[in-house]
Formats: C-alpha cells, structure tokens, sequence
C-alpha cells in the first residue's frame, strides 16, 4: 500500500529532512499523528503558530472573510486592508507597512526601499549602494537573500548573486561601524538570531547599532519575522532596548497560524519612495490575509498572549536549567523562544528531537547542535513541566546508552 509518506517522498521536492511523523489535527499546543498519538508542539512553525493550532477567534474570521471577499488583487480596494495596516502600525511604531505574503518578500522589500532611500535621500551614487548583514543571518531563501548569507548550503551552486552585501560579526557593533561608509543605505539584522540557534547578541548590541547608523546616516532595519509578535516576551525585540528602527519586517505569526502574511513598515519618508508600479504581489494585502491578521494583532492583546510568553518563558529557561542532566552545553533564550545546545560529543540535536519525538514532544534541530524549545503562547506551565521531564528523560536515556557502551562522551552537566 501506498502511504501518503511514500507519496510525498516520491513527488515532493527533497529540500527538507522532516522528523518521520505525519501530521493530521493541531489544536492549540497539541498536534495529533495519523495513528492518533498526541505530541506537544515545540516549534510553532518556526513561530508562525504563536496562537496555537486553529485558534478559534482566527479560524471564524478566516471563514466570515472567506465566504464574502477573499482575494481581488490591489488593482481595488477593499474594506479590509486599511484597519489591518493601521493596527499593525500602531503595534509597531512605524508609520507607514508594504503588505506581502512570505518573509522573504517582505525582506526583499525592505532591501528595494533601503536602496531606494539610499539612492533618493542619501544621495550614493548610482549602483553603488551596500547593505551591512550580520554573520550567521537567516533572511529567507530567495537568490538575493542566501547571496549575503554565511551558511554554505544556502549558496552552493545558486550563484551569481546580487552584489551590494557586506558582513559583520553578530553582536559586535564596533565592527558594524566600521563597516558603515558614505555608500551604506542600510544595516539589516535580526534582533535574536533564531535559525543560527537562538544567539541572543550581548546587551546593548541593537543601542548602540542604532547610535551608529545615526552617526552615519543609514537606516537600521530589524527582521523580526521570528522575534516579532511577542516570541521574546515583548511585542518586538527592540522594544528590550527601547531603540526605534527605521524598518521593520514582519511574517510568520502575523498570519496567525492560518495565513501566509508578511510586511514591510517603515518610516513615512522611506515608504514614500514606493510609487505605482515601483513594486507589488498579486496576493500582498488581500482581504483574506487582512482580516486573518488583524484579528491576530487582536487576540495578541486580548489574551495578553505577550505577557504569557514573557512569563512562561522565563520559567521554560528556568526549568531547563535546573533539570540535572547530561549533555548539555548551555541553555539559551527570551520569551518562550529558547535554544538548547547539545555537547557534540554527547548527541546531536536530530537524535534529541527524534527521541524526544516518540516522548510526545516536537521540535526540531537547528544546526547540529542546537535543541530548539518554541511553543504556542497558549501553552500551561503544567505542559511546559512535562515537556522539560520529557526532554531530562530523553538525554538520561542517551547517557545511559553511552555508559554501556563506554562511549568516551563529555559526561559532566553544564548548564
Ligand atoms: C522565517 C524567516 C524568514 C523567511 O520567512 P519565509 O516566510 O520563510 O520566507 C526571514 N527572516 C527570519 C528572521 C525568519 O525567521
């Protein structure tokens, strides 16, 4: 018999590695597999289900909306999009947002405008202008974006790319400075590196990113696709050092686990460079994605889902430090956005998750090393308990495993 695996195998592209389990129902934090087994979920979609699976206020919206205006294309306008956009501003700080679909456009987005700012009001000279990235950046996978990317796997034998990148190291703002020139339109950095493994950068590293492009008039734009919406414990992560960006990209979340809804925000005199026909996406700002994503703005506020994430966070870190286990390099994070980091020696991260996995729990590895722990906001501290018990069990379980053997591993706990 043909299983839906095997069909996926065989007519789906290979660019992932999913953890051998398929997927029927999710609801709230619980997902539930073919053979009706229940598992927690840790991952949220890389953040994009903060709300937890089929929020019910999101699932109603998406269903009204759906069954009177879905989709027109912004050739009109429509009731929707204003409402949405003036929420997603007055969340945010910014005055003006672009609408699009996937993180990557809204991050292509914001590379058109800080070149166009570059251009228009700086005043570089034509073709010259130059973006500053972060080392161990992940922006999206379009041939623009893995051009400027440190990561190997994302480039290899997808050249030529776009010129106009420069890197620096992550968290060290004296080496971004120095970076900046009469030719910098930008610097563009995620505020916590999440597909690096949750690298918090060193406090003060966004303050004084934001004195430096000051200094030497460049825009400073932070992708808070992952960040954003409340991941760290606040609505954005700069919101932790109190900076305001001049841009700011947003996805994932905003679609409230239903939708693809991505965007660009900016201030007015950085979006008013866009005129008609500068820039656009037939599905960018439909109605459907408006109303999905302004209710989610909502429910964020309504259930006090930030706070929850802050709270329960600092608790999920907690926990996980304290739990004595083996293999354990360090624990890291904000909000209910937490890295773990597995002694190399010990186990990779994929035999955690897989382990962890028939425990009930879903993450998923990022690099070799890293254990990643991102739930729904709506998920208990009795289920974050659980799961913490889970993963002890799962790396108690490996050591055990490397005892009998006489593995030579790095025993001692570390956290
Ligand atoms: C996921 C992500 C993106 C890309 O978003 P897609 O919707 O996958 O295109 C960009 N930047 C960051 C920080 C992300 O986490």
């Amino acid at each position: 018999m043909t299983t839906e695996r095997d069909l996926e195998a065989r007519y789906c592209a290979h660019n992932y590695a999913p953890l051998p389990v398929t997927l029927v129902e999710g609801h709230g934090a619980w997902l539930t597999d073919e053979h009706g087994k229940r598992y927690l979920d840790m991952m949220s979609a890389y953040s994009a289900v903060s709300h937890g699976h089929a929020h019910p206020r999101l699932v109603r919206v998406l269903a009204e909306q759906a069954s009177h205006l879905a989709m027109t294309s912004r050739a009109f306008r429509t009731g929707a999009l204003g409402p949405f956009l003036e929420k997603l501003c007055q969340v945010s700080g910014m005055d003006m947002a672009l609408p699009m679909n996937t993180g990557a456009e809204a991050v292509e987005t914001a590379i058109k405008a800080a070149r166009r700012w570059g251009y228009r009001v700086k005043g570089i000279a034509p073709g010259r202008a130059e973006i500053v990235v972060a080392s161990g950046n992940f922006h999206g996978r379009t041939t623009t974006i893995v051009g400027f990317s440190s990561d190997a796997d994302y480039r290899a034998d997808f050249g030529p790319f776009t010129p106009g990148f420069r890197e620096a190291p992550f968290g060290d703002a004296a080496a971004f400075e120095k970076a900046l020139g009469p030719n910098t339109c930008a610097v563009l950095v995620e505020p916590i590196q999440g597909e690096a493994g949750v690298v918090v950068p060193p406090e003060g590293f966004l303050r004084a990113l934001r004195r430096a492009c000051d200094r030497h008039n460049v825009l400073l734009i932070l992708d808070e696709i992952q960040s954003g919406l409340g991941r760290t414990g606040k609505m954005f992560a700069f919101e932790h050092e109190d900076v305001r960006p001049d841009g700011l990209i947003v996805g994932k979340a905003l679609g409230g686990g239903l939708l693809p809804v991505s965007a660009f925000l900016a201030r007015r005199e950085v979006m008013e460079l866009f005129e008609p026909g500068s820039h656009g996406s037939t599905f960018g700002g439909n109605p459907l994605a408006a109303a999905v994503a302004l209710e989610a703005l909502r429910v964020l506020e309504d259930e006090k889902l930030v706070e929850r994430s802050a709270e329960l966070g600092a608790y999920l870190i907690e926990r996980l430090r304290a739990v004595a286990v083996p293999g354990v390099r360090s624990v890291r994070g904000r909000g209910l956005w937490v890295g773990v980091e597995i002694e190399p020696s010990f186990a990779s991260a994929r035999q955690v998750c897989e382990l962890l996995m028939t425990k009930g729990v879903l993450s998923k590895e990022t690099h070799e090393t890293v254990v990643r722990f991102a739930p729904p906001f709506v998920v208990t501290r009795a289920e974050i308990d659980w799961a913490v018990e889970r993963f002890a069990e799962t790396l108690r379980e490996i050591g055990v495993s490397h005892a009998a053997r006489r593995d030579p591993v790095v025993m001692e706990t570390r956290t």
